[in-house]
């Protein structure tokens, strides 16, 4: 009788610890918060607005860290991370990797199969969105001089890595087959693949180089042509490796490195292995945005794969609605390192239509998969007061 009560009162001790520990990881979500400061030059809000945001947006969720950038404004950063740090909260440097640097070093551009640099236009942005290519030891190297000639006195706790891969379909075909300029047509000879084989090929199927022969959360999308899914696998482990070596730089500084990815449907149209790259992050932010019409944004990419090769088939109609960010949240399960979603919170009417049920719906779906955390993305500061509000977690 004794043992029995014994055995008993040990089962009801264990069902209670694990129901706590299960209460644990949901009360233990974390939140990253986006700061866009806009380019190199003045930053678009003063320490002050910002601080002001971040502690609004602080009573209604826990912040972990704040990822800003890449005004060249040391002040800013150095205000703000006072601050930050005296409530334990990070400050991660916002860092453009394979774009948007030419102002601050000289890049080799990317070029697509035929030699050309692909045309580029990003309209949240309104401006050129040239990508640079990923091989060249040189434009590697000026990513990290980057940060630590203008960067390294600012305070910053980590670096959150962008623009990590590159041009996609918002450059046509063309994008998606960066680059192959004659570093990179060695580098692909090196993963035994022939790039001029590649070019043949895709002379003589036209848009069927593209087409899929299936789709799964778990798998993606599945190449029908055998060059073309090597092509791919080959330029996700290139684009990747050297992601990885810069990443590697950054953490012997100390730091700790964020990444931000495309969602794993579209990501390795750009070159980014999810196997690769989270082995080198501390955390991965997979950009799940299903209201921006703009890079980036899931749909918008999708789309413009099949408008950019409308010959193409396989690919299924999907609907951006919760069962499809569901999956997407499920592809990203097997891998390793922390993991915390990005959903848009800004709003532009033309360009990130967000509300606060599109919000709500997507926080929910994120939160229910019991990863680290979600990400306020792209820009805290443009989020409007009805969409904070639906930060509330019940
Ligand atoms: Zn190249």
């Amino acid at each position: 009788m004794r043992v029995r009560l014994f055995l008993l009162t040990a089962v009801f001790g264990l069902v209670t610890l694990l129901a706590c520990q299960e209460k644990d990881q949901n009360k233990e979500a974390g939140y990253i918060v986006q700061v866009s400061l806009g380019d190199w030059h003045s930053p678009d809000y003063t320490a002050e607005q910002i601080i002001g945001r971040i502690d609004t947006v602080s009573q209604m969720i826990p912040v972990k860290k704040v990822i800003i950038g890449w005004s060249q404004n040391k002040d800013i950063y150095q205000k703000l991370g006072t601050y930050l740090h005296e409530k334990d909260i990070k400050m991660l440097l916002w860092l453009p990797v394979f774009a948007e640097t030419d102002e601050v070093c000289k890049n080799r551009p990317a070029v697509d199969l035929w030699g050309k640099v692909p045309d580029s236009f990003d309209p949240a942005a309104g401006e050129g969105f040239r990508f640079n290519c990923p091989c060249d030891p040189q434009n590697i190297a000026n990513v990290v001089a980057v940060y630590d000639s203008l960067f390294s006195d600012c305070g910053f706790d980590g670096v959150f890595l962008d623009r990590i891969r590159t041009q996609s379909f918002v450059g046509d075909i063309s994008g998606a087959l960066t680059c192959c300029c004659q570093l990179c047509v060695d580098r692909f000879a090196k993963e035994g693949i022939d790039i001029q084989a590649v070019k043949d090929e895709k002379v003589a199927k036209g848009d069927a180089f593209f087409s899929a022969s299936g789709y799964s959360p778990a798998n993606g999308l599945i190449f029908e042509n055998r060059v073309a899914a090597k092509f791919f696998r080959a330029k996700g482990y290139i684009v990747s490796s050297a992601v990885a070596a810069i990443a590697d730089s950054l953490h012997q500084r100390g730091l700790e490195v964020g990444m931000d990815l495309f969602a794993p449907i579209i990501a390795p149209f750009v070159g980014q292995d999810y196997a690769i790259l989270t082995q080198h992050a501390d955390f991965i932010k997979p950009m799940l945005y299903r209201k921006t019409y703009a890079p980036a944004g899931i749909g918008y990419e999708y789309d413009l794969i099949r408008k950019s090769a409308p010959g193409a088939t396989g690919y299924p109609d999907l609907k951006m609605g919760d069962a499809f960010l569901h999956s997407q949240l499920q592809a990203m399960e097997r891998f390793k390192c922390e993991k915390y979603p990005g959903i848009e919170v800004n709003y532009r009417e033309d360009i990130v239509p967000t509300s606060p049920e599109y919000i709500s719906e997507s926080l929910d779906a994120v939160l229910s998969h019991q990863f680290n955390g979600a990400t306020l993305s792209w820009n805290i500061m443009e989020a409007p007061l009805s969409n904070l509000k639906s930060l509330f977690r019940k």
